[in-house]
């Protein structure tokens, strides 16, 4: 934010179908925003279209998007930094709606603190959550893929034992989701034909970081800190990432 988005315009950005308001503060609306136009045109293609097309527009209307997905992404802007988000975000299907959002405004910047958000968390996952993925969350593909690394990291690092002692107990990702339906045990996960794809997949993993581990390249998932599985349309973009090598920053 900087003094040429203060000289710019104020878009109006209304999030969800109806005003909605807080106990805290009843007089304002939770779910409507006020932004400088050239910080929108900045950050996302979708603004820069409708904005475009219509150059006298000041209002903008998001009826199918939760104004708490809008106000992550305005933080991101207004901060410049990429913070890790609240651990609700953690909830796949919550996932996905700031996926989905950040698909419509073309922004690359919040696909990736989502993505950083699991990978740092991603140590709460059993391979349950590869079962949920798989059949209720199919788009969510890089979240997969950081758990099932995750996963055979552990088997390569600690045994098999270790990785059928986490699905036989109660993981974080059970209390995280409040479900019963994810208990069982490793014997009735791989007997499950659902599953099949799931164990084939875990399998070629640990092959791959067998591998790695011989050539002491292995970074667990857990510890990741790198750009591994961010998403950037540029090389420049890439080049600027934050958790590129030397390009570390701390947020304020
Ligand atoms: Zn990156």
């Amino acid at each position: 934010m900087n003094a040429k988005h203060a000289r710019s315009p104020v878009i109006k950005i209304v999030a969800g179908e109806n005003e909605i308001f807080s106990d805290d503060e009843p007089a304002v609306p939770l779910n409507v925003f006020y932004v400088s136009k050239s910080l929108l045109l900045e950050n996302s293609t979708y603004f820069n279209i409708i904005l475009d097309s219509a150059p006298g527009r000041a209002v903008v209307f998001l009826p199918e998007h939760n104004y708490l997905v809008v106000a992550v992404w305005l933080n991101l802007l207004f901060h410049d930094c990429l913070d890790l988000l609240h651990e609700d975000a953690l909830l796949f299907h919550n996932m996905e709606k700031y996926l989905v959002f950040a698909d419509l405004v073309g922004s690359e910047k919040l696909k990736n603190v989502v993505i950083d958000t699991m990978q740092a968390n991603v140590a709460r996952f059993s391979i349950y959550a590869l079962r949920d993925l798989q059949d209720h969350h199919p788009s969510l593909t890089v979240c997969f893929d950081i758990i099932l690394e995750y996963l055979a990291c552990v088997v390569v690092m600690e045994g098999w034992r270790h990785l059928m002692d986490r699905a036989e107990t109660e993981s974080d990702y059970d209390q995280l989701y409040g479900s019963a339906n994810f208990k069982g045990c490793w014997a009735d996960f791989i007997t499950d034909h659902g599953n099949l794809d799931i164990v084939n997949k875990l399998l070629l993993k640990v092959d791959d970081l067998n591998r790695e581990k011989a050539q002491n390249t292995l970074i667990s998932p857990a510890e990741r800190e790198d750009c591994k599985w961010h998403e950037h349309l540029t090389e420049q973009a890439k080049a600027n990432c934050p958790r590129r090598p030397g390009k570390r920053q701390e947020c304020p």
